[in-house]
């Protein structure tokens, strides 16, 4: 089943002599359950196409659809649930709330999507697999930058979403944290059928996903399948310092 679908996206930022093409004519559709990375040299649209995804920005010609809703027709507020209920966000700048301990910031949207029974459980289970169990007190000012993107992708977990996206999620960490880190997206991904579109500079993190997307000056110049045998080569070489 599609969970995604991208439709002839583009994307002009600014105005007259100012104008910035940063996509152009994108189109591509995602399986439920698929792990995608999105590989590109800077500058070549991986962000924009993140947040239009994720419906923080909108596309200036195209359509997004999300298990068959098409974005731009929601409303502010259907949009600000739609996004809580289905899509988990782990971006660059953490976005955590200094005024709450690292428990609280994980179960943060559980807690906003008011329908829902806090599961303390899975909370627990994924500070621990993340090592962060002992540092649930602690407020995000106490920790390290890796502590922090781990505490955001516990965060963006927390709601088991269908969709995650995630920017540079590794891109902090060292390679040992790495490796546990896309362990446990992997893991999660098959665990909830989860789909995960991953923006990485790390061709070997690119080469243990199922497929790749690469960008290139806001176009998309190849989607397909990594061979099987090339996603376990990238997968035997965890142990190594490849990664
Ligand atoms: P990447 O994530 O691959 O590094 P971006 O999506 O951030 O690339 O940027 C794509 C292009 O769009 C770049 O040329 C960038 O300078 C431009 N751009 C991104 N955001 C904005 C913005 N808010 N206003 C104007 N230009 C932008």
């Amino acid at each position: 089943m599609e969970i995604l679908q991208v439709k002839q996206i583009h994307k002009i930022y600014g105005e007259k002599e100012n104008k910035v093409y940063a996509l152009r004519d994108v189109s591509f559709s995602v399986e439920q359950g698929e792990f995608i990375a999105i590989v590109g040299t800077s500058g070549s649209g991986k962000s924009t196409l993140l947040n239009l995804i994720g419906g923080l920005d909108v596309p200036t010609r195209g359509q997004i659809i999300i298990r068959g809703h098409d974005i731009a027709s929601l409303k502010r507020k259907e949009l600000t649930i739609f996004r809580r209920r289905n899509i988990g966000f782990v971006f660059q700048n953490y976005s955590l709330m200094p005024v709450l301990n690292v428990y609280d910031n994980v179960a943060l949207p559980v807690t906003f999507d008011r329908g829902k029974h806090v599961d303390h459980d899975y909370i627990r289970e994924l500070l621990k697999e993340l090592g962060l169990w002992e540092k649930r007190k602690r407020y995000p000012s106490e920790l390290s930058g890796g502590q922090q993107q781990r505490v955001a992708l516990a965060r963006a977990l927390a709601n088991k979403p269908a969709l995650i996206l995630a920017d540079e999620p590794t891109g902090n960490l060292d390679s040992g944290t790495t490796v546990e880190v896309m362990g446990l997206l992997k893991e999660s991904s098959r665990k909830y059928n989860q789909t995960i579109l991953m923006v990485t500079h790390n061709e070997a993190l690119a080469q243990a996903c199922d497929r790749i997307i690469r960008i290139e000056d806001g176009k998309l110049y190849r989607s397909g399948k990594v061979p099987a045998a090339e996603t376990a080569a990238a997968s035997a070489g965890k142990d190594g310092d490849c990664l």
